[in-house]
């Protein structure tokens, strides 16, 4: 898992953005920077290895943009950046929510407060835990175990 996050670029960083900024100051960035670096804007008098890695860099920021353009996959991204178990948040509503294999319904006090961690643990029969940080507690409803497929429903 670490070497993943090591090894997985930045792409806030690509856009020149924080993760804090809004999705509007986020599309402002990419834009500026699609622009800078797109194919077809660059000068004749470019060298080629130039226009090689600004090739690169475009693309590298237009699958950036793909990810945090889109609400849901911008989610993941930050969930995962973040070095979170939770691997799949989703609402009670969304009907994907049927297909999963439900372990249990729990409540956030059921679980065991890590304090180091700030976050809730419960073991799953597997032998992996489900974790819920603090600050996700609001938005989280379901949690996957780290390990297997199972997944828990936390109430609150
Ligand atoms: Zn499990």
């Amino acid at each position: 898992m670490a070497s993943e996050r090591i090894t997985q670029k930045d792409l806030y960083k690509i856009l020149g953005a924080e993760p804090s900024d809004s999705p509007a100051e986020l599309k402002r960035k990419y834009q500026k920077l699609a622009l800078l670096y797109h194919p077809d804007k660059q000068q004749a008098d470019v060298p080629a290895g130039e226009v090689e890695e600004r090739v690169q860099r475009f693309i590298e920021i237009d699958q950036a943009w793909k990810i945090l353009g889109n609400e849901e996959t911008k989610k993941e991204y930050d969930l995962q950046q973040h070095g979170l178990n939770i691997c799949h948040v989703l609402f009670i509503e969304d009907n994907l929510t049927k297909e999963w294999p439900l372990h249990a319904q729990v409540y956030l006090e059921d679980m065991s407060w890590n304090e180091d961690e700030q976050c809730y643990t419960l073991s799953c029969r597997c032998g992996g835990n489900y974790t819920v940080f603090k600050s996700e507690t609001k938005d989280v409803s379901l949690v996957c175990c780290d390990t297997c497929s199972l997944v828990i429903e936390i109430l609150q």
